[in-house]
């Protein structure tokens, strides 16, 4: 696996990449997991050549959130692609990304600002200006993003569209923990008290999963029977449970079209999400089950 930090080098072997065949791009903040592996398994699955990129991008967190803390682990990455068959990671240095000077942003108005944008005002617009420079870069024809991240999706998915970009988005299955929760980096940064109060976010899906097939389609009670989910959660404070429409991230009041449900907390101070699609009045994708991790070794022991 070749290892390259500046752009020019990624232009050119990125070029050389596509003169051979296809090529699939799996853009990550690194510190990776099963979750990030099984995008990139997909993308070998489906392209001539994968590229992935570790890149902690600052300009989508906001003063005062984890740049410095996030979670970095360039080493391990490294051996888990190597490991994989990547032909190339692309670890750019912030410098390279942002060239001195840089004032040009992408904003995606309007789904931009809901869920997660709401929350983290500037964080989507952060997103879309570093995903629309590492598709400058790479060019890819497959572009790979988990459905962990479904607020980002929608963004991406606008901004393709309206700035015509000619890349296909693949969007992958969350995967989880087997307590439930979904694998993210962040994780990392959880105590193992906070991972067992972190289930609250699977275990409100599961509720509204559950209501679901109790043939409640409304949003109302499927977001009341999330909410009584945190309701007395220890050290756990909600950030959004809501249920919108998958494209635009507006609230919906009935499901019956599809929705997407999705949650987000705090765990002491650890910002967590995750989410559910309906389609065709069901749950798509509800976690299977989000059992305490005391439990899960007792099972598994
Ligand atoms: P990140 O490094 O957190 O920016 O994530 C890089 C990509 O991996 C994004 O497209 C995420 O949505 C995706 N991803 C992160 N966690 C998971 C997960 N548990 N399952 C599937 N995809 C994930």
């Amino acid at each position: 696996m070749k290892i390259l930090t500046t752009v020019g080098e990624m232009q050119a072997a990125c070029r050389s990449l596509r003169r051979a065949g296809t090529l699939g791009l799996v853009p990550t903040m690194g510190a990776l997991h099963d979750g990030h592996l099984s995008l990139v398994r997909r993308a070998k699955a489906e392209n001539d050549a994968v590229v992935v990129s570790i890149f902690v991008n600052p300009t989508q967190f906001a003063p005062g959130e984890d740049f410095e803390t996030y979670p970095r682990r360039m080493a391990e990455d490294c051996a888990k692609l190597e490991a994989e068959g990547v032909a190339v990671l692309f670890a750019p240095s912030v410098e390279q990304m942002y060239p001195q000077g840089a004032t040009t942003l992408v904003e995606v108005a309007e789904v931009g600002d809901r869920l997660d944008g709401a929350s983290r005002p500037g964080h989507f617009r952060g997103v879309a200006t570093v995903v629309a420079k590492l598709f400058h870069v790479v060019d890819p024809d497959r572009a790979y993003f988990g459905q962990k991240d479904a607020a980002q999706v929608a963004v991406l998915r606008t901004m393709v569209r309206d700035l015509l970009f000619r890349v296909e988005l693949v969007v992958c299955p969350i995967v989880r923990e087997p307590s439930g929760l979904a694998m993210s980096s962040r994780n990392l940064k959880l105590s193992a008290t906070e991972k067992q109060r972190a289930l609250a976010l699977c275990r409100a899906l599961r509720a509204a999963a559950r209501a679901l097939e109790c043939g409640k389609t409304r949003a109302e009670p499927l977001r009341a029977a999330m909410l009584r989910q945190f309701s007395g959660a220890e050290d756990v404070r909600l950030d959004y449970a809501e249920v919108v429409h998958p494209a635009t991230l507006l609230p919906v009041a009935d499901t019956r079209d599809g929705a997407l449900i999705a949650v987000a907390a705090w765990v002491g101070q650890t910002r967590l999400i995750d989410n559910l699609l309906v389609e065709n009045g069901s749950a798509a994708s509800a976690p299977a089950a989000c059992q305490d991790a005391e439990k899960m070794e007792a099972m598994h022991a």
